[in-house]
C-alpha cells in the first residue's frame, strides 16, 4: 500500500468562478417567511445572504426575522388547536404534500444542490426521501384513534385519546433541508399539531419553495409557519413561549442541550436529534466487497456531512490491507465539484469552518503518524471558491488522534485496526454520542453479541443503509432524545388522554 502513488489533492480545487444565473426559481415568488396563512412583510428589515457553497455565489439576500416575529406565527397557529382537522382530512393533507414533492423533485432538487452543494441526483433523492415521511404518515394514522381498554379497571370503560400536543417548534439542519423537515412536519400534521418552522440559514431557499407549495394545498392558517434569521431569538421563543408545547430539533449537540436547559422551566416536551460519531466495525469474516461499497454509501452521501455517516472505520487485523485497498480503489474513482455538473458524486464542504474542521481533523492524525493513502492535506480555498475537500482514506489510525473522537463531517475516512472483537466493542463505545453504528460480519451469532452491547439507536448489519420513513430512527446518549419515523414519529406530537366513564 505504501507505495501506491500519491494524488495532488488541490486537483479538486477546481475554478467554480464562472457566475450562475442569478437565482430565480419558478416556485418562489415571495423570498421571505410565512405565518397565519400569509407570506411575510419583509420591508426594512435586517437581512442575510444565502451562498452555493460550490462557487461562493450569491443566491439570495433573505430578510432576518427575530422573536416578534416567531412570536406571531405561534400566536398564529393556536387557533388551529381549538378545531383540530379529523384524521381523513390530515392524511388528505400528508398525501398531497408527498405528491408536491415527486411533482416538483426537480425545481425543489435543484435548489437543494444550490444552497446545499450535494449532486443533483443525491438532492432529488432528498426529495423523494422526504415524500415518504408524508406519505407513511398518511397511512399511520390509525394509531391515533380513541382506544377503549379491554380491561374495566374501577368497574368503569376507559379511553384513550390522542390529542395534539400544542403548537410544535421545528428547528432544521442545513444537511438535508427539506428531508429533515419532513420527518418532523409529518408528524406534526398527523397529530393535527400546527407548527413553527425555522430552517437553517445556510438552507432557507429549499423550505421557502415547499411552503409556497403547501400555501397552495389551502392548509388552515396558522397550520404551518416559516421564520428564519435570528437563530437564538427564534429558539428562545420557542423555547418560553407557553403555547409551544413540543420542541423537535436536529443538530449539533451543542445547540439540542442548549435548547434542552433554555426549555427546562417550561416543561416542553423535547425531540432531539444530535451529533453522532458512528463506528464502521468489518470483522475478518465479513463480505469484504459488500463492506466497502457499503462504506462508500454510508460516508459519501452529502459529501461526509450527516449524521449516520461512518465517522471511524476499524477494520480486524488479519482483513485489514484487503480491505484498505478496496476502499482507497472506490474512493479514487470519485468526482468531486459543482452538484449541478453531470457525473459529480462528491459536493464542496457547507463553508470555510466546516473545510478547517475536517483539514485540522486530519493534520492531526497525520501529524501523529497516520498516512494518507489518497487525498490528504489541502490547502484552504481562495475566499472567491468553493471548499472542496478531497475525499481522504487514512490509514495507521490510532487511539488520542482527533479524527477517532469527533463528528468530522466530511469526506474523510480514517481506518484503525483491531484484533479482539470484545475489544471493539469497547472501543466502538467509547464516545459520549450513540446515534448510528455499522457492524460487518458474516457470522449471525457474533452480531447478535456484538450489536447488542452497542449503545447506538441504529446499527446497519451488513448494510450501510441509514433511517428509512417506516422505522423509529433515533439516538442514544447524547446523540439524542425521541425518535422519528414509524408510529413513534407521530406519537412525539400527541398529548394522551383518558377518560373514564360508566
Ligand atoms: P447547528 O449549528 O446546531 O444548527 C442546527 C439548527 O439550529 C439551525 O437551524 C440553526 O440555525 C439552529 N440554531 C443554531 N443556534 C441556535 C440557537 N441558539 N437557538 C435556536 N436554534 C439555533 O447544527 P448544523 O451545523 O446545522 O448541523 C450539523 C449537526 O447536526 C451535526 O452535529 C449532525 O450530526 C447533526 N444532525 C443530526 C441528525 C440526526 O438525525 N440526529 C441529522 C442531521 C444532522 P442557523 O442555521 O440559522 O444558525
Amino acid at each position: 500500500m505504501r507505495d501506491r502513488q500519491r494524488i495532488d489533492p488541490t486537483q479538486f480545487l477546481r475554478d467554480w468562478s464562472s457566475p450562475l444565473a442569478k437565482f430565480n426559481s419558478a416556485l418562489i415568488e415571495h423570498y421571505t417567511g410565512y405565518a397565519g396563512g400569509r407570506f411575510l412583510p419583509s420591508a426594512g428589515k435586517s437581512t442575510f445572504k444565502v451562498i452555493d457553497p460550490a462557487s461562493q455565489e450569491i443566491l439570495a439576500e433573505l430578510p432576518s426575522f427575530g422573536g416578534s416575529e416567531t412570536s406571531a406565527a405561534v400566536e398564529s397557529a393556536v387557533p388551529v388547536l381549538e378545531d383540530p382537522a379529523p384524521l381523513e382530512t390530515r392524511a388528505r393533507w400528508l398525501t398531497e404534500i408527498a405528491r408536491a414533492h415527486v411533482d416538483n423533485r426537480d425545481e425543489l432538487g435543484r435548489i437543494v444542490t444550490l444552497e446545499n452543494g450535494k449532486p443533483l441526483a443525491e438532492a432529488k433523492g432528498e426529495i423523494d426521501y422526504a415524500a415518504a415521511f408524508y406519505r407513511d404518515a398518511a397511512q399511520r394514522l390509525d394509531v391515533l384513534r380513541p382506544r377503549k381498554l379491554k380491561e374495566r379497571p374501577k368497574g368503569l370503560d376507559w379511553t384513550v385519546y390522542s390529542r395534539p400536543a400544542g403548537v410544535a417548534g421545528l428547528i432544521t439542519p442545513w444537511n438535508f433541508p427539506v428531508a429533515m423537515l419532513a420527518k418532523k412536519l409529518s408528524g406534526a400534521i398527523a397529530a393535527g399539531a400546527p407548527a413553527v418552522v425555522k430552517p437553517a440559514e445556510k438552507t432557507p431557499l429549499s423550505c421557502i419553495a415547499l411552503f409556497h407549495l403547501l400555501h397552495r394545498l389551502g392548509l388552515p392558517p396558522g397550520m404551518v409557519n416559516l421564520v428564519f434569521g435570528d437563530a437564538p431569538a427564534i429558539g428562545r421563543v420557542l423555547c418560553e413561549h407557553p403555547a409551544v408545547r413540543v420542541l423537535s430539533f436536529t443538530g449539533s449537540t451543542a445547540v439540542g442541550k442548549l435548547l434542552s436547559a433554555q426549555a427546562a422551566p417550561h416543561l416542553k416536551r423535547m425531540s432531539l436529534e444530535l451529533g453522532g460519531n458512528a463506528p464502521f466495525i468489518v470483522f475478518d469474516d465479513a463480505d469484504l466487497d459488500l463492506a466497502a461499497d457499503q462504506l462508500m454509501t454510508s460516508k459519501f452521501r452529502a459529501t461526509g456531512q450527516t449524521c449516520v455517516c461512518a465517522n471511524r472505520v476499524f477494520v480486524q487485523d488479519s482483513i485489514a490491507a484487503a480491505f484498505t485497498d478496496r476502499v482507497v480503489e472506490r474512493v479514487r474513482a470519485l468526482q468531486v465539484g459543482h452538484g449541478l455538473e453531470e457525473g459529480v458524486t462528491v459536493g464542496p464542504l457547507i463553508d470555510l469552518a466546516a473545510f478547517q474542521k475536517v483539514s485540522s481533523l486530519v493534520d492531526d492524525a497525520l501529524g501523529a503518524g497516520a498516512q494518507a493513502l489518497t487525498g490528504g492535506r489541502t490547502p484552504p480555498p481562495a475566499p472567491d471558491k468553493g471548499c472542496f475537500f478531497p475525499p481522504t482514506v487514512l490509514t495507521g489510525v490510532r487511539k488520542g488522534m482527533r479524527i477517532l473522537g469527533e463528528e468530522a463531517f466530511g469526506p474523510t475516512v480514517p481506518i484503525a485496526r483491531f484484533t479482539e472483537e470484545s475489544e471493539i466493542v469497547r472501543i466502538a463505545n467509547d464516545t459520549e454520542y450513540g446515534l448510528a453504528a455499522y457492524v460487518f460480519t458474516r457470522d449471525p451469532a457474533r452480531a447478535e453479541r456484538v450489536i447488542s452491547r452497542l449503545r447506538f439507536g441504529h446499527v446497519g448489519l451488513n448494510s450501510g443503509t441509514g433511517p428509512t420513513p417506516e422505522a423509529p430512527f433515533g439516538g442514544m446518549k447524547h446523540s439524542g432524545l425521541g425518535r422519528e419515523g414509524g408510529e413513534e414519529g407521530l406519537l412525539e406530537y400527541v398529548e394522551l388522554q383518558t377518560v373514564p366513564h360508566p
